[in-house]
């Protein structure tokens, strides 16, 4: 199956059928298709509402949350965004259009390497990866405008924490891997951090140190 105009029609119904409404949000997903993410014979079901294995014992997100979670987000083009959890690149090809900059970080190597080959492919040129543990952030590179975390920490990570400029928003699943952890969207003020619960949703657990 190709991204023809009838698979997209289908693909931003779905989205938008699913509480997926921002404008901006749709036509950056219009613009990725995702079965460049998807390997194998999962790649005929990229277009479907599903989360699918990528290497590593990993999964690309359900495009419906992916959606929440980037409309969440808020972005701007001015902002410098940090993604934790590159996975197959498909969250942090959709924020490159969306951002001025886009760091992506994950403990795999593999994932990492594949999903940098992509994003040179589609020329995706603001888009950074690098390999390490993102629950540390990447302190060179911050303050960040906006911190996107797609793994599920027990508590929001004190380094990211750091790292969201004032002003900043950061959305992350937390809460036991193996239960239904909650999405919450953490606003940086003057003197604190806000928190909204948006809906329970359910990730891969944020793990400490580098993958094998
Ligand atoms: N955003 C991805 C996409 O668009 O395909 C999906 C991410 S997948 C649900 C979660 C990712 O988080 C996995 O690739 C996993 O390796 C990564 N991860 C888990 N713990 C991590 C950590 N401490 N630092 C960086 N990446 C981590």
């Amino acid at each position: 199956m190709t991204f023809d105009a009838e698979a997209k029609m289908q693909f931003l119904y779905a989205l938008r059928s699913k509480g997926v409404t921002d404008a901006r949000v749709l036509t950056a997903m219009e613009r990725v298709d995702r079965a460049m993410f998807v390997k194998g014979i999962f790649a005929d079901r990229a277009y479907e509402d599903m989360p699918l294995p990528i290497a590593s014992g990993q999964t690309i997100s359900q495009p419906s949350v992916v959606g929440i979670m980037t409309q969440a987000l808020n972005v701007t083009s001015r902002d410098k965004v940090l993604e934790v959890g590159t996975g197959s690149g498909y969250q942090a090809a959709i924020l490159s259009h969306l951002a001025r900059r886009v760091y992506t970080i994950d403990r795999y190597r593999r994932l990492v390497t594949d999903a940098k080959a992509i994003f040179e492919r589609l020329d995706l040129t603001n888009v950074i990866p690098f390999v390490g543990d993102g629950s540390f952030g990447l302190p060179d590179q911050a303050p960040f405008d906006r911190i996107l975390v797609t793994a599920a920490a027990e508590d929001p990570p004190g380094p990211l924490l750091a790292q969201l400029r004032v002003g900043g928003i950061m959305v992350l699943p937390v809460g036991q891997s193996d239960a239904v952890q909650s999405l919450i969207r953490v606003t940086r003020t003057e003197d604190g951090f806000d928190y909204d619960e948006l809906r329970p949703v359910r990730f891969v657990p944020l793990v400490e140190g580098l993958g094998d």
